[in-house]
């Protein structure tokens, strides 16, 4: 199957194959978008992915993102004052960092398809004009992450001791329009003696997000953990 059968924005086809080399989905990738995109709004369901590092997890999770915010560009891009739509916590800086970086290179592409009859091949703006990321982990001044969350984040990528940290004692972070958790490499996060911050983290967007996925490497490890008062049970996995 292709990202067009499985119903994936079409400019984001187009640049996932023309800037990114990204021609086809990978199992991990197939089992998500068709588990996300086809979820009608009444229906969503917090999904559980297990799949080992380089089967494309990071995609999984990233393409629904964008994907379901990407409708938005068109109504507001550069309204910044909506606040943070979606949050992606990863166990380490490293992490983060990478899923930073994917997430940006995804975020470079233009909002407008190619006109062959246009002379200028205007594509319109980057998606960053509206879509701005930011990384939100330990190390860095928070004073300066205050700045930034006041200008708004709609993409936070975070480590779960910093990001808590700012959900309890930031009034400039607004969530009330975040729709979107994804807690990458969820099994090491409990590996790691994160589970209270994620608990205070799920409290803090509690009752906030449509949809929550957790992604990890060992589903036995993981599988049925209760989070934050939520069951992160495997409902599908691949
Ligand atoms: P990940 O499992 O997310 O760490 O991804 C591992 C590598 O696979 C990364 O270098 C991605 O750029 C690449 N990748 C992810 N999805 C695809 C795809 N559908 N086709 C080809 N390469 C991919």
């Amino acid at each position: 199957s292709t990202f067009e059968g499985l119903g994936l924005n079409p400019l984001l086809t187009s640049h996932l194959r023309d800037k990114m080399n990204i021609l086809k989905p990978t199992a991990v990738q197939r089992a998500s978008l068709s588990a996300i995109l086809h979820q009608s709004q009444s229906d969503r369901r917090d999904l559980f992915i297990q799949s080992q590092t380089g089967s494309g997890k990071t995609l999984s999770f990233l393409l629904p993102i964008i994907h379901d915010l990407l409708p938005l560009s068109s109504l507001s891009y550069i309204d910044r004052s909506i606040g943070t739509l979606a949050i992606i916590v990863a166990p380490t800086r490293e992490l983060a960092q990478q899923i930073s970086e994917v997430l940006n290179t995804l975020l470079q592409m233009r909002l407008r398809e190619s006109d062959p009859d246009a002379s200028d091949g205007d594509l319109g703006p980057r998606l960053t004009r509206w879509l701005v990321s930011g990384l939100l982990v330990g190390g860095g001044t928070r004073t300066h992450d205050k700045a930034r969350l006041r200008k708004g984040l709609p993409i936070l990528v975070a480590t779960p001791g910093r990001l808590l940290d700012h959900l309890q004692n930031t009034e400039s972070f607004k969530v009330a329009k975040c729709r979107w958790l994804v807690l990458d490499e969820a099994d090491r996060l409990m590996e790691l003696g994160f589970r209270e911050t994620l608990d205070g983290i799920i409290k803090a967007l509690d009752g906030r997000r449509n949809l929550a996925l957790a992604a990890a490497k060992n589903g036995d490890t993981f599988g049925g953990e209760v989070i934050g008062g939520w069951n992160w049970g495997p409902r599908r996995q691949t």
